[in-house]
């Protein structure tokens, strides 16, 4: 049996970042104005993206898409004595329900937030939320070192940004398919699932997004849709697009993206 190392993410993330050399800790944009080299964010009026982007610039981790988080949680789960899968894979899924509800990332991915899946005395809600937070953090090295490109800021919007989060929908897509009767969390979750005080119906409309991504294999359209749900602009959503498909004719991008989830996994057994 694999053994596990029950070790916090932070941990894992430093070893990670020693081991490209990128001095301090997880990037953090203190800029209060985003500045995106296209100048396309201005941040003006209500547009919700635009506002995440601004929660996001004060700390911001490349996080990956619910399909592949509920693979995480799925495959990790036998070493954490689960009882109320339906609590712990809505766990999984909890933490991005803030591009909806619009609470501060620090509340769903701060350092109070449960990041450990191992932790002694988390309920079952608490290890899937842990499971995801883990995972966010480990996978957000190896999404620059799939696309061999240096660690940096990644502002949301600008290309880089579109850049990977076009491997975060091929990681998905393919996370998907690994899914079997898993599937149905991603589409039976519900705001009763979820212990927190967010506006429920905030918390419903997560769900909806989530379940219409989800009710079948998502394709590369399917994501767009996704994005135009939560007021992605249309040309940043289309930027998305345009490199997924460049990727996906490139078998080594493609064998590169499918180790990052085996990587994450490896780092939690030895
Ligand atoms: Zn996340």
């Amino acid at each position: 049996m694999v053994k596990l190392k029950p070790c916090g993410s932070s941990s894992v993330v430093e070893r990670l970042l020693a081991k490209e050399k990128v001095a301090g800790s997880i990037p953090v944009c203190r800029s209060k104005n985003i500045s995106v080299s296209s100048g396309m964010f201005l941040f003006q009026g209500l547009n919700p993206f635009r506002f995440w982007a601004k929660i996001n610039s004060l700390k911001f981790v490349i996080m990956a898409m619910e399909a592949t988080h509920v693979r995480f949680a799925r495959d990790i789960s036998q070493y954490l004595n689960i009882t109320d899968w339906s609590t712990f894979y809505a766990g999984a899924i909890y933490p991005d329900s803030r591009y909806v509800t619009g609470i501060s990332r620090d509340k769903t991915h701060g350092p109070d937030c449960p990041k450990n899946p191992f932790a002694v005395g988390l309920s079952d809600f608490e290890k899937g939320w842990a499971a995801h937070l883990y995972y966010d953090e480990v996978a957000h090295l190896l999404y620059f070192k799939a696309l061999s490109k240096p660690h940096e800021r990644v502002f949301p919007g600008s290309d880089l940004w579109q850049t990977i989060t076009a491997v975060k929908v091929i990681e998905d897509m393919l996370g998907f398919k690994y899914l079997g009767s898993e599937k149905k969390f991603l589409l039976e979750f519900s705001a009763d699932d979820f212990p927190i005080t967010e506006d429920k119906k905030l918390i419903e409309k997560y769900c909806s997004f989530q379940k219409n991504l989800y009710d079948h294999q998502p394709e590369v359209n399917d994501y767009k849709k996704f994005w135009t749900a939560f007021n992605i602009e249309k040309e940043i959503a289309e930027g998305v697009l345009l490199k997924v498909h460049k990727f996906l004719i490139d078998k080594l991008i493609c064998d590169r993206i499918e180790n990052i989830f085996s990587t994450v996994l490896k780092s939690v057994q030895k």
